[in-house]
């Protein structure tokens, strides 16, 4: 059955995506849905392929990574564009993207056949070795605000393990999501990699296949626990890597000038649609009267009329998502909150939103205790660094934060506390290079990143090796 088309106001049952473009609401090109039997069939396919790309050696699948990357790296701007179009990202940043989804591809490439080659301690006449092998189909379901960067790790990973892939992209950026595939699809051996375009109901036909073997989901915390409840019927291997509800602590010490920089960067970059974007920020009595001044000036130079755009700041990726984050805003003014800058859905078309900054905030309001997913700071001044981390503690997500302070103590203090998987101290973006990440509770289960991402894509075999008695 084919899904209806998505998220136009008059939905018709051609089988089509159409999104509009958030710059203006104009229509894009419409992009072809796949159907229940396509993802039989891809699946079936990607089965049939797995014998004989298990039986290709690392280094020739590692090989095959390498070229996907040049070839993305050649069509990276063209990808960048299409990714500009679908959702707003400003093109240099989704070209960024591009190249790290080209970078994670050649870290998978290179380090996959070194990884954890170990053997273990067994008697002396005997060895006892780790073999890896792969878990069998992957299916890997990816989200439209970083599609490129996201999806090439996961598939990556999964392909250089050995695994074949099924990859659904994200309904919001149909036409990225199909380049990339292509990509992809143009080196690899037939079957190994498949992609289908569509939404959640796709979606869910995928993860729900009995063929599948390992699901990897990035996306929502709402759609991570729709697929668990799913993936528990099927027995798969689930990984999910969920949204985010980050804190920003920020100490007394700090010159609220930088702190105010790092805040903004981390609440309005790629319009606070990033999973690790600053959704909460906990400022110190002593500095919060300036740092609350200097960042509502550095929201209102975004809020300024850009180049060719009404705004600097790029727009949303559609109005659903502004209307959900607005009304995130209404309730926590209606709360009590005070709106210093933004707040206000701008006249014009396009899904724009200025750059919010929100005092009189607490862990009462939906906007402190939910994702936010939009260029929104709201702050909460607190007495003292211990109150500021006591309230940033208390949350269900479990992502990231970021603590800004030149006191090792309390920096030791907020690593020790927080109940995330990544700790950041002076600096609200960053981390080494294929860094790893594993994020608790609301915010998911299981390695999407790093090294540890080959574990999640592998299944070990411990072999002992003994001679025989002749
Ligand atoms: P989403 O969960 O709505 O969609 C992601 C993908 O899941 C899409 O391809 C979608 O079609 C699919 N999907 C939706 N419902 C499904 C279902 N029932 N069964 C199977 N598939 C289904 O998320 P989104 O709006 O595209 O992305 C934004 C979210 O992603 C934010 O919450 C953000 O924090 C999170 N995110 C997390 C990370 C991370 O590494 N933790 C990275 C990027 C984005």
């Amino acid at each position: 059955m084919a899904e209806p088309v998505l998220w136009l106001s008059e939905p018709d049952v051609s089988g089509e995506i159409r999104i509009l473009d958030p710059h203006d609401g104009s229509p894009l090109p419409a992009v072809p849905v796949a159907t229940e039997q396509d993802v039989a069939d891809a699946v079936h396919n990607a089965r049939h392929a797995l014998p004989g790309w298990k039986a290709t050696p690392i280094a020739d699948r590692g090989a095959a990574l390498h070229r996907i990357a040049r070839a993305l790296g050649e069509r990276a701007e063209a990808i960048a564009e299409l990714n500009h179009r679908e959702t707003g990202r400003p093109t240099s940043e989704a070209l960024a993207g591009v190249m790290a989804g080209v970078a994670g591809l050649e870290q998978y490439a290179e380090y996959a056949p070194l990884h954890r080659a170990s053997s273990l301690n067994g008697p002396p006449d005997a060895l006892d070795l780790e073999r890896r092998e792969p878990r069998g189909v992957a299916a890997i379901v990816t989200p439209w605000n970083d599609p490129v960067a996201v999806a090439c790790g996961l598939i990556g990973a999964a392909l250089v393990m050995g695994n074949t892939v099924v990859h659904k992209p994200s309904e919001r950026c149909p036409a990225t999501g199909r380049m990339l595939g292509e990509v992809f699809a143009g080196i690899l051996p037939r079957d190994v990699f498949h992609t289908l375009v569509g939404g959640p109901q796709l979606g869910a036909e995928l993860v729900g296949d009995q063929g599948v073997d390992v699901v990897a989901h990035v996306g929502s915390t709402a759609t991570g626990r729709e697929i668990a409840r799913l993936v528990a019927d099927t027995g798969a291997h689930f990984i999910r890597e969920n949204g985010g509800n980050d804190a920003l602590i920020v100490d007394e010490n700090v010159d609220p000038d930088w702190a105010a920089e790092q805040a903004a960067t981390g609440a309005f970059t790629n319009s606070g649609q990033l999973c690790t974007s600053v959704e909460r920020i906990y400022v110190t009595e002593g500095v919060a009267s300036e740092f609350l001044d200097r960042l509502v000036e550095r929201a209102n130079a975004l809020n300024a009329p850009g180049p060719d755009a009404p705004h600097s700041l790029a727009p949303l990726v559609d109005e659903r998502l502004r209307e959900a984050m607005h009304e995130q805003v209404e309730d926590a003014l209606l709360r009590g909150a005070t709106a210093l800058t933004g707040a206000e859905i701008p006249s014009g078309s396009g899904s724009y939103y200025p750059a919010t900054v929100l005092n009189g905030c607490s862990n009462e309001l939906r906007i402190m205790r939910e994702e936010t997913f939009g260029p929104v700071a709201p702050v909460q001044v607190c007495g003292t660094f211990e109150d500021a981390v006591a309230a940033a503690s208390e949350d269900r997500y479990g992502l990231a934060c970021t603590v800004l302070t030149h006191s090792l103590e309390h920096a030791l203090e907020a690593v020790d506390r927080m109940d995330v998987g990544t700790v950041k101290v002076n600096g609200v973006f960053g981390g080494a290079p294929g860094g790893a990440a594993q994020p608790r509770h609301d915010s998911g289960d299981g390695f999407g990143y790093g090294p540890e991402l080959l574990d999640e894509m592998s299944h070990v075999k411990v072999v002992h090796l003994q001679a025989g008695v002749l």
